[in-house]
Formats: C-alpha cells, structure tokens, sequence
C-alpha cells in the first residue's frame, strides 16, 4: 500500500493562470503509478468538475471530478451527517449550491436552520436578509476561514472569512469555520482517500503554502505536512510557528523522483531546520511587532471559536 496524498491547489499546482514549474509531471506521476491523492481546496465557489476543467485548460490532464475535495463538498458533508434535515440560506456560488442540491438539502429563505456563508460577492441585499434569518434564529457557518484570496501578482479579493465577519458585526454571532485547518475537513478527506486507494493508504500526507491551513491542519488531524515554498510561505517566517511541516520542499518537482521510485529522495532535507541561525538574528526585528509590521501586513484567516 502507498503513501497517499492530499494536495492544497493555489500555491502548490498553480499561482493564478500559471502553472508551477514541475507540477504537471508530479501529478503525471501520481497518475502513472496509481497513487492515491485528493486535491484539497477551500475555494468554495467552484464544483469538482469545474475544477477539473480549469486544471485541463492549464495543461494537466487525465484529472476527473473523483480528485478534488471542496470546502463546499465538506460543509454539505458536514450538515448531511450532524443535521441532516436542515435547510439553508446560501451567500455562495455555485459549487457550493450544487453540493446542497446533490445531498438533498433544502433553500429556506424564511426560517432556515443556517446561513451558510460561501466565497463569491454577495449583494448588500442578501447580506441584509442572511442577518434577517440569523436574527431569527438561524446559525452561522461559514465554509472557510480565509479572509481574502489572491487573484493576481499584487490583487487580492474578499473571502468568505470577511463575509463572514460582516455578519458577526451585525448580529452579534460567532460563526464556525469550516474548510482547512478544520479538522472535519481533514477527517473527511482522508475517509475519501481511503475509499479512492481502495484500503487504507501506509500513510497521508498533506501538501501545501500556508502554515494556517495546510501545515496546521495536517499537524492537528495527525498525518504529515509538507510545506512547499511556491506560494504563500516564504522560508524565513516558517519559524514564527508553534505548529511545523513535516518537510519543506522548493515545490512539488522535489517529490517526483519519490513518487516514480519508491525511495525517499534526498532532496527532502527541511532547510529551516538546518540554519545555523535564521534570518531574525542577523537583522534588528527583536520584537514581535516588529516582525509583523515588516513581514505580516495583513492576518491571513479568521480563526473559528
Ligand atoms: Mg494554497
């Protein structure tokens, strides 16, 4: 039985339109060798097969449907196994929609169990009606912690995290968070992973750019976190964390020879662990705040209660 792997998209496969150098012959490699993985994602706004499509058009094929797991599909899990007779208001797009529609979870525009708070860019006037209904009664869930997402080199738009915000300010309610670093996401991932490698894989491992979601999450789910430094992450902020990856690698190119071969590469050293000193103690950031303020502009998610 192999190792299988969950992979985080945005910063790991691709960074906006382009693809990162190495990511089509790692992922030819999974393919070529019956590897089991997923990829993970918190975009709620696209289904599988629009993901599928979008990862064809970017020059990675033989991918279907099957391999990817959402944040919508994870919040449709989740209400199908904790209340599955609930229905919702949607501030969202449409995968996460399908996702309520294929699970046979109903539109309630009048006294839902929920509003479910999505990515995309609600009006003022759903907004006003989604803290109508949790005026009345109804919860908040949001499919995903992330405050804002890049959308280009120095662009970046709203995430459900911020629309979720909007509605705490309103009404006064705290939302739950799912998407990574959630650990249902995690569980539910790798239950799929599982049923996708047909018994339980020798090990998962998670592959992803963001300490908050992929590295943490990995740690707190208890499977292994690979850090790849081609998207959000850069190398000297890794040890600002509590939490740590299991191995950091230039981009998923490092895995390749892995995957093809069976033997551990010897390109998986963690260079953060192997500095003799980190770039802190050669510059004049001796507080925290002063870290921030130079390598932290903004705080990436908001984190659930
Ligand atoms: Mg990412």
């Amino acid at each position: 039985m192999k190792t299988g792997y969950l992979i985080d998209m945005d910063g790991v496969i691709y960074r906006e339109n382009n693809l990162i150098k190495g990511a089509p012959e790692f992922v030819s490699a999974l393919l070529a060798t019956g590897t089991p993985f997923l990829f993970l994602t918190n975009n709620s706004a696209p289904t599988p097969e629009d993901l599928a499509v979008r990862l064809k058009h970017l020059g990675i094929g033989g991918i279907s449907a099957r391999h990817f797991y959402t944040s919508a599909l994870n919040t449709a899990d989740f209400l199908c196994e904790t209340d599955p007779t609930c229905t919702v208001f949607v501030l969202g797009e449409g995968g996460l929609l399908t996702a309520f529609h294929q699970r046979g979870i109903a539109n309630d525009g009048i006294r839902p169990s929920y509003v479910v708070v999505g990515e995309g860019t609600p009006t003022m006037e759903r907004l006003a009606k989604a803290h109508e209904c949790i005026e009345r009664g109804a919860r908040l869930l949001a499919t995903n912690p992330d405050n804002w997402c890049p959308v280009g080199p120095e662009k970046t738009r709203p995430g459900a995290g911020a629309t979720a915000a909007f509605l705490e300010a309103s009404t006064g309610r705290r939302a739950y968070f799912l998407g990574k670093p959630n650990g249902y996401m995690f569980h539910r991932a790798c239950r799929r992973l599982k049923e996708q490698a047909l018994g339980t894989p020798e090990s998962i491992v998670m592959i992803g750019d963001t300490m908050e979601t992929d590295i943490r999450g990995a740690v707190e789910a208890g499977i292994s976190g690979y850090l790849v430094l081609t998207g959000s992450t850069q190398l000297e902020l890794v040890g600002d964390y509590v939490y740590q990856p299991t191995r950091i690698l230039q981009s998923v190119a490092d895995l390749t020879p892995e995957i093809l071969t069976g033997t551990p590469s010897d390109r998986l050293d963690s260079p953060v662990f192997s500095r003799g000193e980190s770039p802190r103690d050669r510059g004049g950031n001796r507080h925290q705040t002063d870290v921030l303020s130079l390598y932290k502009p903004r705080p990436r998610p908001a984190m659930t209660k």
